[in-house]
């Protein structure tokens, strides 16, 4: 289960690199299972197309998006005292699972996020752009309805904040056609 994006068109992980530059996020009870056969490693019992690199052969991690995003290599080193944060090496005991540590997890999320904040940015846009797009219907359904009860423009302006002749330029048009648009209106001789 990766993170997915607010549209579900991005979903990414912290995937283990192998040694040949392909990525995993799947693990067996033996290793990282990497999709292809290139005959240097088992094939797994359950899925036959897919191989398993012991966990202790992994030598990175790196962030993957489904839309084919890749995130910078974060190098997994063989000893803690080579271990870098701010180079991007981290050291993961060769009996552990290869899995990311929950810290260079937590940075390629954050670099996930960042690949992922464009699209998220112009999400907000249009939502926002839904709302304004409402509520000015909404003002201008009201003025109409205030017009249509004698409301003079310079009224109007003043309960919405703008001069008389701001309110009449932004509104008169669209006042006027309320009356017209009345689905039901009879003809003039009645019924
Ligand atoms: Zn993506």
């Amino acid at each position: 289960m990766g993170w997915v994006s607010t549209d579900n068109e991005h979903e990414g992980w912290a995937a283990c690199v192998a040694p040949d530059g392909r990525l995993s996020i799947t693990s067996s009870g033996a290793g990282m299972l990497f999709r292809g056969l290139t005959g240097r490693y088992e094939p797994d019992r359950m899925r036959p197309d897919y191989e398993v690199v012991p966990d202790s052969e992994i030598v990175g991690w790196r962030g993957h998006c489904s839309c084919g995003w890749q995130g910078d290599r974060w190098e997994r080193v063989a000893s803690p005292t080579a271990a870098d944060f701010n180079r991007r090496r981290d050291y993961i005991s060769a009996d552990d699972s290869a899995h990311a540590s929950l810290r260079v997890e937590d940075a390629i999320h954050n670099e996930w996020n960042a690949h992922v904040a464009p699209s998220e940015a112009l999400l907000g846009l249009e939502a926002a752009a839904r709302d304004y797009n409402r509520a000015g219907r909404r003002l201008a359904k009201t003025v109409a309805a205030a017009k249509a009860t004698g409301a003079s423009w310079a009224d109007i302006g003043r309960a919405v904040g703008i001069s008389r002749q701001s309110a009449h330029e932004r509104w008169a048009d669209k006042a006027a056609p309320l009356h017209v648009e009345e689905p039901q209106r009879r003809p003039p001789d009645g019924h």
